[in-house]
């Protein structure tokens, strides 16, 4: 008997939180998951606005700790639409009846240490209170949806809608007229598929982004056959990679490759769609002249592919570097720009002045819709933990301690807050790979330290703050080596106003990170605290 009521809860039941659940049952801990939305998946079961799709190849986005599983499931595109991922987390659950053990429209409000009891109290919006050895969050990256703070907004006599958080019963545009507030990857995924059927559609941008084309197609089944007889090898291969995928890298400086063959190296990427435009050469991210080459080409695109040169100009990102905001992967987007229906607002321009009752005022014009679709974005990485009371030794708050940006060891675990692990956590490699690898190996890493902790008898293991300082300033130093934070990217905290300036996601790949991971496990995991 134990006098708590579970070894370990865990708060999400995406990608993460099933896996967590798990690993740790596998492992005989009694495990809890609590969730906010009525069923699994996550990003998958919030984002259901027209054309969500990922854009990581479908046989690499999807988990693979059982070879089973990953053999019996078949993708039906190259990249996997959101119903598709969607039906695939069910599919999990039920492979493994993870629903067991979730309790689902459930909010965890707050989570608070004792070190009396070496406890997690967790207090949730059912009225639920219950404790717990340990606290693993799994609440995702991008999961805390945003819609700033214009003026006016509550007074909109129209539909609104945030792509984050999309009614199930889909959305009916046919004969209205829409505005869609936003361009990055959720708008320029959108934005496409709500103009085949709106009436009308007006863009609201504040920042062109560059995107590439996805080419996604129907996968053929003789390709996937291929794939899944060498899943094992080409699994390995992609943990082992910076980004975890096989983008196929040339390893070469652009310097180094002839001025006409550099142009075919991005020629064959372009065609061939994905963000593996990215790794065309080795200092893309490192070297500002190297970057110009890869951007200056998608800028050539777009002048290419959209007909009026007013709003090709509107579209082309020109002040920082491609890739350093997240690199989108569209379908038709430039070209949805030469549909009659679609119009453009270059927000830099003209600013939003205020949402009226009819509308948007921008630039000192009246623009009238019958709907606003806000592809606006995340409190990214810290703000989903942000909006939980989490409170750790001598009560204090996780939101203060970060009030000047996440200090993580590891981006897994913080000083201050013993038996909490944060899967995929700010200063881990999380949004800048194949979430997917990143989720297994932090999932497997935490069950293992857990397994551990036990058969060692510890009950409370803390990130020493040495070990957290070196850790942030590990991050903060790789960072500023590359081209990252030169765009006022939400990878920054930027696309929130007030939010602190802290590059938050670790950008030495995850293969070096899994390695320094497997060498903490390795060494009695050093620089944890263990009693
Ligand atoms: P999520 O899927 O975000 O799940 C977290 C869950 O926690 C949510 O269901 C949420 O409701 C729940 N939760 C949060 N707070 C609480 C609380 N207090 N109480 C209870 N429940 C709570 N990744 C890629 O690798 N490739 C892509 O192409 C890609 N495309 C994306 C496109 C979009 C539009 C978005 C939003 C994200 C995309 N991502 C992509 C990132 C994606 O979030 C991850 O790949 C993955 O789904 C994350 O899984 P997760 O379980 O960590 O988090």
């Amino acid at each position: 008997m134990t006098d708590y009521d579970f070894d370990a809860c865990v708060i999400g039941a995406g990608f993460a939180g099933m896996y967590m659940l798990k690993r740790l049952r596998d492992a005989g801990f009694t495990t809890h998951v609590f969730e906010t939305a009525d069923d699994v998946g996550g990003t998958w079961y919030w984002n259901r606005y027209p054309g969500a799709r990922c854009d990581v190849e479908s046989l690499y986005y999807c988990y693979s700790f059982d070879e089973e599983l990953q053999q019996e499931w078949e993708w039906s595109e190259r990249y996997p639409a959101q119903q598709e991922i969607l039906r695939y987390c069910q599919h999990v659950a039920d492979r493994y009846d993870l629903r067991a053990d979730i309790s689902f429209s459930t909010t965890v409000e707050s989570a608070i240490y004792s070190d009396d009891t070496r406890l997690w109290t967790l207090r949730t919006t059912t009225g639920r209170e219950v404790t717990a050895r340990y606290l693993i969050s799994a609440v995702g990256c991008l999961s805390a949806a945003r819609v700033p703070d214009f003026p006016g907004l509550d007074a909109f006599r129209g539909e609104t809608y945030h792509t984050g958080q999309w009614p199930h019963e889909g959305v009916d545009f046919s004969g209205k007229r829409v505005a869609v507030v936003g361009t990055g990857s959720s708008g320029i995924q959108a934005i496409p598929a709500i103009a085949r059927y709106a009436e009308d559609v007006t863009v609201f941008q504040r920042t062109p982004n560059y995107s590439v084309p996805a080419r996604n197609r129907p996968l053929d089944p003789a390709e996937q056959a291929k794939v899944k007889a060498d899943y094992p090898r080409l699994r390995a291969e992609a943990r082992m990679t910076p980004a975890g995928t096989l983008a196929e890298p040339t390893g070469k400086s652009v310097f180094e490759v002839p001025e006409d063959e550099r142009r075919a190296e991005l020629d064959r990427r372009w065609e061939n769609g994905g963000a593996a435009f990215l790794a065309a050469f080795a200092d893309t991210m490192l070297n500002v002249e190297a970057n110009e080459f890869s951007a200056d080409y998608v800028r050539g695109k777009i002048r290419e592919i959209v007909r009026d040169p007013d709003t090709a100009e509107k579209l082309t990102p020109r002040d920082y570097p491609l890739g350093a905001k997240r690199i989108c992967v569209d379908t038709d987007y430039y070209a949805t720009y030469n549909r009659p229906n679609v119009h453009l607002v270059d927000l830099r321009a003209n600013p939003i002045e205020t949402i009226t009752p009819t509308g948007i005022r921008a630039g000192g014009t009246d623009h009238e819709f019958d709907a606003i679709v806000f592809a606006t974005g995340y409190d990214a990485m810290t703000g989903p933990l942000n909006r939980i009371d989490i409170r750790g030794t001598n009560g204090q708050r996780l939101r203060d301690k970060w009030s000047a940006g996440p200090r993580t060891y590891l981006g897994v675990a913080t000083a201050g807050f013993p038996n909490l692990f944060i899967i995929t956590g700010p200063g881990s490699p999380s949004v800048l790979s194949n979430m997917i690898v990143s989720i297994e190996q932090h999932v497997e890493w935490v069950a293992d330290y857990l397994e551990y902790l036990r058969d060692k008898g510890f009950t409370r293991v803390e990130a020493a703050l040495d070990a957290e300082d070196q850790w942030v300033d590990h991050v903060n130093e790789v960072a500023s080596a590359t081209l990252y934070p030169k765009a006022a990217s939400w990878y920054l905290g930027a696309n929130v106003p007030g939010k602190p300036r802290v590059f938050m996601p670790y950008l030495g790949g995850v293969d070096v990170y899994r390695g320094i991971c497997d060498d903490v496990a390795g060494s009695d995991y050093k620089g944890f605290l263990l009693q």
